[in-house]
């Protein structure tokens, strides 16, 4: 599965949020066979979708989708002059396949900050001063060997010519997923700056309804998408029933947990969507990629549903949902067969034919 690696500057609130991340684990309980690391969080994607299924099917219980996280490690200022990043460090950040940067709002002045004061513009400075100059290493200690490579025919032109180029981007101090190079020429050396990133501020409860304030904080970060919450209180939230927990919210103004955020913005960031299953036994939400065929979708059940795929029975859920069943919905005409060919789109509701 995908994962996003959560970093930050020390005491920013990372282990909290991550510890409410790991509370929330449905895993164990939901997907017994899945093995789970204990730098993993799990979080469920928030799917309304799912409980008016399980409704109309009657099923026993809702599997919604996941997102992983992965608790990467803290980075202080100056990490990459000397013994640098650190490998542990970097061979984690270079699997994840987006990136969540913990930014401290906050400002109980018990918690002391690693460079004297809040800050929020230059603590993400500083990271990313960090993941830059980290990115200038890993292409300079590769390009002796591009450089070798060209000779001898092993390496591309447009390997080296791009390693070239994205050195320049990162030289000029920008981050190379704000640059329109393609770098796919260079994948390989799992460049952190090119990943998808997601920023998470973590402030005071009283500043999650100041939109003013917010505004101002996401345009620090925009085209990249920031997501508010208090990790405090999301550690809170955790450990309260459902019922408490909206109450909680509704008196901070708040109509879903930053929990619930992080995880939707994450599903977004990481390209991802779901598709719909249900029965009797269970209403489900399975995740595919943006753009996606109907056959790679099966696949995303059984290997063997990709391979014997015929074709695909389809209702949108607006439409089952509109025709209260599934009888009702093919009545309407609503139930379309779609082949090899259909790209799947985000609550389409399926019933796969195949050979085994
Ligand atoms: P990390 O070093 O980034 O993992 O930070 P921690 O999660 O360990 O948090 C550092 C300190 O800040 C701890 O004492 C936390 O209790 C506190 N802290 C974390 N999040 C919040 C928050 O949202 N509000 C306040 N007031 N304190 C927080």
């Amino acid at each position: 599965a995908l994962t996003i690696g959560i970093v930050g500057l020390p005491n920013v609130g990372k282990s909290t949020l991550f510890n409410a991340l790991t509370k929330n684990t449905v895993l164990a309980a939901n997907y017994p066979f899945a093995t789970i690391e204990p730098n993993v969080g799990v979080v469920e994607l928030p799917d309304t979708r799912l409980g008016r299924l399980s409704e109309i099917f009657g099923s026993e219980r809702i599997l919604p989708a996941t997102v992983s996280f992965v608790d990467i490690a803290g980075i202080v200022k100056g990490a990459s002059e000397g013994e640098g990043l650190g490998n542990q460090f970097l061979a984690n950040i270079r699997e994840a396949d987006a990136i969540a940067q913990v930014v401290r709002g906050f400002s109980d002045p018990d918690v002391v900050h690693v460079d004297g004061e809040v800050s929020p513009e230059s603590d993400l400075e500083t990271i990313n001063t960090e993941l830059i100059l980290a990115d200038i290493q890993t292409i300079e200690k590769a390009l002796p060997r591009y450089e070798k490579g060209l000779k001898h025919k092993t390496v591309t032109p447009e390997t080296h010519s791009t390693a070239l180029e994205a050195l320049k981007v990162l030289n000029d101090g920008q981050l190379l997923s704000a640059s329109s190079l393609d770098l796919e020429p260079i994948r390989e050396l799992g460049l952190l700056t090119a990943k998808p990133f997601i920023y998470v501020f973590n402030i005071d409860e009283g500043v999650l309804g100041d939109d003013a304030k917010l505004a101002s904080l996401a345009e620090l970060v925009a085209p990249a998408k920031a997501v508010f919450l208090d990790a405090q209180t999301e550690s809170e939230l955790i450990d309260l029933d459902p019922e408490e927990a909206q109450e909680l919210l509704a008196s901070l103004g708040q109509e879903e947990s930053g929990l619930d955020q992080l995880a939707r913005v994450g599903f977004d960031t990481l390209g991802l969507q779901t598709y719909l299953t249900a029965g009797p036994k269970e209403a489900r939400a399975w995740t595919i990629k943006k753009g996606d065929k109907a056959p790679q979708a099966a696949g995303v059940i059984h290997t063997d549903f990709e391979r014997g795929f015929i074709k695909a029975e389809i209702v949108s859920f607006e439409d089952l949902d509109a025709a209260g069943s599934m009888q009702d919905a093919k009545a309407a005409g609503k139930v379309r067969m779609e082949g090899k060919e259909y790209v799947m789109h985000d609550g389409d509701v399926v019933e796969f034919r195949f050979n085994v």
